[in-house]
């Protein structure tokens, strides 16, 4: 056996089988690049599902991150610390809001949202007491928690993991008219992808996202927007609401949050609807921590610049005039997206999504197949146009004619 062959078969022998990765080794990473433990590269146009925006090993990233580590690095919320102030209003500046609610991963981020939005129901809208409603779409992706697969549409997501939690009405993505039927004076939130990334990277109907703003507004419903990942840059501006002019009521963010370093997921919202907490009815031990906070003001700094959004805006135009020039081409069928974003659905004549990330691979390409057939690309932001032409190269030899 290869070395990388028994690296695997180490992992398959003593690890769940949640996942079933390409059979590629990493070891090291820097920027836009990846190499395995053969020394071979590959040009990383997954990006960690938008956590790595930055590209791998960051250095600005790096820095404040090893700056804090010689400081402090975690106190837990029983004690106050130095970065926490300072992290919560720039956050909260950058997403035009208040008030920030720090977690870990973008689930517990999730959960918080629904969390927030049944108390926010209860004790300001004044929802009877276990009736509050949150309306989802289908296909959606929001995590793995037990909650939130309970909203999930895809059986595999969700089979044998019941029973499931009350109190979600799934309607189809892009449907006003479903949303306003599904809506009682029991609901208490909207919960959407501004862009459904797992889906596909599903972009809904011009005019959708501000039809559920004004529903939502008309109806004392918060519109909550999971941007974990569509925000922070990738679509091209900072949140993906923005491209329809959408103010939500509450930010769900994570993945590049963290820089790809350390997770870090927050909401945002209004002081008014992150007010309903009290002391000791939310929390996690990691949350807000101060290499997290580090880490994350540099995120946020890098961000304010606005030269991310633009890069995704600029690299997204090209990306997606080269890949519309393969649709219809034979091999592929269809391709969407927004920014440095695009859901890529291969003929299933030609095969799998996974079999075209396996010839990727071959070419020094890795991406990551969802939903049978389609390929989503979602390079790091700061890839050189030159590395994106050279992926792009290989995919039309592997799906052009
Ligand atoms: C990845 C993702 C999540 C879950 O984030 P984790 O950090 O994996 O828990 C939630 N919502 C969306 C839209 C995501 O893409």
């Amino acid at each position: 056996m290869t070395a990388t062959e028994d690296l695997i078969a180490a992992a398959d022998a003593h690890s769940a089988h949640t996942y079933h990765p390409l059979p590629v080794v990493i070891a090291t990473a820097d920027g836009a690049w990846m190499t395995d433990v053969a020394g071979r590269r590959y040009l990383d146009l997954l990006a960690g599902y938008s956590a790595l925006n930055f590209g791998h090993r960051n250095r600005r990233l790096i820095e404040a991150a090893r700056a804090q580590m010689e400081r402090v690095t975690l106190t837990s919320r029983a004690f106050h610390h130095d970065r926490f102030g300072a992290f919560c209003e720039q956050l909260a500046a950058l997403c035009g809001m208040e008030t920030v609610l720090p977690m870990n991963t973008g689930a517990e981020a999730v959960e918080t949202a629904v969390k927030t939005a049944r108390k926010w129901g209860y004790t300001v809208k004044g929802v009877p007491a276990e009736m509050a409603k949150v309306v989802v779409a289908g296909n959606n992706f929001h995590g793995r928690t037990t909650t939130i697969i309970s909203f999930s549409t895809d059986p595999e997501t969700r089979a044998d993991f019941g029973p499931y939690t009350p109190g979600f009405e799934i309607v189809p993505y892009g449907d006003l008219t479903a949303m306003r039927s599904a809506m009682t004076e029991n609901t208490v939130a909207v919960l959407l992808e501004p862009i459904q990334g797992e889906a596909g990277v599903l972009v809904p109907p011009a005019g959708y996202l501000p039809a559920v703003r004004e529903l939502t507004r008309e109806r004392n419903v918060l519109f909550v927007a999971d941007e974990v990942q569509s925000g922070l840059g990738r679509t091209g501006r900072t949140f993906a609401c923005e491209h329809e002019g959408v103010v939500p009521d509450m930010y769900v963010l994570g993945k590049a949050l963290g820089g790809g370093l350390l997770p870090v997921s927050a909401v945002v919202s209004s002081r008014e609807v992150l007010g309903v907490f009290r002391p000791g009815e939310h929390g996690s031990t990691f949350g807000g921590n101060p290499l997290a906070c580090a880490v994350a003001l540099e995120v946020i700094a890098m961000l304010r610049t606005g030269e991310y959004q633009a890069r995704a805006a600029e690299l997204g135009e090209h990306l997606h005039r080269e890949l519309g020039q393969l649709a219809g081409a034979g091999r592929v069928r269809a391709v969407r997206g927004r920014g440095l974003w695009a859901g890529v659905d291969v003929n299933p004549a030609f095969g799998t999504g996974r079999e075209v990330s396996k010839k990727l691979m071959d070419r020094g390409v890795l991406v990551k197949d969802t939903h049978g057939s389609t390929i989503r690309l979602s390079p790091p932001l700061v890839i050189g146009e030159e590395d994106l032409d050279w992926g792009l190269d290989r995919l039309r030899a592997v799906l052009g004619g």
